[in-house]
């Protein structure tokens, strides 16, 4: 018989929950609310939550939305220039930057003040990520974006980060990169601060669910195919264990993934809902 265990660690992180806590409270008041962007990368609890009254919409359609209405910031947080904008169009705004986030955009800030001109801003972080583009907007788009060590090497190699650099992390990298990226820059020579502001849920996470993995024969990753740090997770578990699978929803499931006497971990991204793992283990169990 198939053993499934739910990696009790997996589930929302916690701006993720305050974000989607104040957007259902909200909704119990009100018939709709639009959201700047997926509230959270994962297509089943969108769908839930759109039943409520959740509309997503793009930057692009803010001008079109009536004045009075109310638009919701997600947990990645958004830059300066979109409060500017949103306060023209005279939308309402619900604020559920998570304050881990909101933290770091105020230290990115500070960081660049006290450069005065001299340095780097770095960000190791998906280049083009809401999150991302929330950080660099604090400074103006004058920081160094890289999603990776090789991509920190070419950017010092041609040039573009002076010293002394203030480095910072995107909230959900994986800590061993960041890790490589601070060693090539010491490797360098250069002066280096580096603030890890990789979320301590994300951090701990990445510690732990290696070990989850191992612990298993099979791994079903639970995940939203837009989910970066789901990408990053999933890659982690199939290291550790070559029998890893993603599925997006109990659907992706294929029973010849199993055998009889298997032990199944379900596990998944900070974007994952606890009732999706829940649902998940629940089919597996089912297939024996
Ligand atoms: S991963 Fe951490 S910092 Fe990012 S939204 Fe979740 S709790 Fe906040």
């Amino acid at each position: 018989m198939i053993k499934v265990e739910i990696d009790s660690r997996s589930g929302f992180c916690g701006g993720v929950i305050r974000a989607i806590g104040k957007a259902e409270q909200y909704l119990e008041k009100q018939p709709r609310l639009y959201s700047l962007g997926e509230m959270v990368h994962n297509e089943a609890e969108l769908e839930r939550l759109g039943a409520k009254g959740l509309i997503t919409v793009r930057h692009e359609d803010m001008v079109r939305l009536p004045a009075g209405e109310a638009l919701l910031i997600r947990a990645h947080g958004e830059p300066p220039a979109t409060y500017r904008k949103v306060g023209e169009l005279g939308l309402d705004i619900i604020d559920c930057t998570c304050p881990v986030v909101l933290r770091l955009q105020e230290s990115i800030l500070k960081a660049y003040q006290g450069l005065d001109g001299k340095g780097t801003i770095v960000i190791f972080g998906k280049i083009g990520h809401a999150e991302v583009l929330g950080l660099v907007g604090q400074v103006g788009g004058d920081a160094v974006v890289v999603e990776n060590a090789g991509q920190l090497k070419e950017q010092f190699e041609k040039g573009a980060i002076k010293a002394p650099v203030e480095l910072f992390s995107q909230t959900t990298m994986n800590p061993a990169e960041y890790e490589t990226i601070c060693n090539y820059l010491t490797s360098k020579g250069v002066a280096l601060h580096a603030h890890n502001t990789i979320c301590r849920q994300v951090a701990d996470r990445h510690r732990l669910l290696a070990d989850f993995a191992k612990a298993h024969d099979v791994i079903v990753f639970v995940s939203g195919s837009l989910s970066s740090n789901g990408r990053v997770l999933f890659e982690l578990c199939r290291s550790a264990n070559p029998r890893t699978y993603m599925a997006g929803t109990v659907a992706d499931i294929d029973s010849a993934w199993f055998r009889p006497s298997d032990s199944v971990g379900v596990c998944g991204a900070t974007s994952t809902p606890k009732w999706l793992l829940e649902e998940v283990a629940r089919h597996i169990s089912t297939l024996s």
